[in-house]
């Protein structure tokens, strides 16, 4: 679909070396390929030659068929894999240095909270982790944040599958992250709590912008969300196409039943399942 020169904010702007630092903003990953050893000198080849580019601030979906190499590729920029050949940077700054500085906040479907530690404690972690002064207001801050104004002193057995999730996601903000990496955050959630949360995620991100990636198996709320789809074939994972998403924001719900919206879902669709509807199930 065409992009409306007047009112669509934030699409295909050519990407400026801006920000002081090198090789541009956003997300810039170039040829990144990863193999992984299985033993008998066997390998699999998770990732090959995969790109993608964006802009400092905006908001990626990945989307693809299981294993096609979605959170190998959040692993890498999270600074938790290595990649076998290319780059990934985000802002111009490698992953290792982004860890380094704190810079980065994740969130994976398991939440992997503590659990014996109450909300406040396990949102404070990150500080600790990093050294830092817990900032009190910050974390109470979050937790209003994430509407978990009230369960500060619960322990994860205590909290519902969502309010975890909740718990999560504002530990990856705790330390104001220029870089958000989720994937697949609500995955295991039901669809009214995930439609719940994906509300809550987009009020989050534009009150906290961060560069963001987003693995999702939901064609729906990668559009909702995202700046730029990016669907990915299977397995040697490579993009396969990238879809501006040119929906104005704010974004609101109602914007989901337009004739826009319903078209981007199609053409998401037709990328991942073939015009037959017949390819690979998804994760
Ligand atoms: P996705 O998130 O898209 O479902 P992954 O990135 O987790 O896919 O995995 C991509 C492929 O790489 C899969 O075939 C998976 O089995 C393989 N893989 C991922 N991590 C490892 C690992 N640590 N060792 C061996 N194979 C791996
Ligand atoms: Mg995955």
């Amino acid at each position: 679909m065409s992009i409306d020169d007047t009112t669509a904010p934030g699409t295909s702007s050519t990407p400026t070396s801006g920000s002081g630092t090198t090789g541009g903003t956003g997300i810039q990953v170039s040829g990144l390929t990863k193999t992984f050893k299985v033993g008998r000198g066997r390998t699999v080849t998770a990732l090959e030659d995969a790109e993608l580019h964006t802009e400092q601030g905006s908001f990626l979906a990945l989307l693809g068929p299981s294993g096609c190499g979605k959170s190998t590729i959040l692993r890498i920029l999270a600074d938790l894999e290595h990649p076998t050949a290319g780059t990934a940077l985000v802002d111009g700054k490698t992953p290792a240095e982004l860890r380094k500085n704190s810079e980065l906040g994740i969130a994976f479907q398991d939440h992997a909270l503590l659990p014996w530690r109450s909300v406040t404690k396990n949102i404070r972690l990150p500080f600790e982790v990093a050294g830092r002064d817990v900032d009190k207001a910050y974390v109470d801050e979050l937790i209003a944040l994430v509407g978990l104004t009230g369960f500060e002193d619960s322990r994860p057995a205590q909290l519902s599958g969502g309010m975890r999730q909740r718990v999560s996601i504002a530990r990856a903000l705790a330390l104001k992250p220029s870089v958000l990496l989720l994937d697949e955050p609500f995955g295991a959630l039901d669809d009214m709590t995930r439609q719940n949360l994906n509300l809550e995620l987009l009020r989050i991100w534009t009150e906290k912008p961060a560069t963001t990636l987003l693995v999702t198996h939901g064609i729906s709320e990668a559009i909702f969300l995202s700046d730029q789809v990016a669907v990915m074939s299977p397995r040697p994972g490579r993009i396969k196409a990238i879809i501006d998403v040119d929906l104005p924001r704010p974004r609101t719900p109602d914007m989901m039943r337009t004739p826009e919206f319903h078209a981007l879902v199609d053409q998401a669709s037709e990328l991942l399942f073939g015009a037959d509807g017949r390819a690979d199930a998804e994760s």
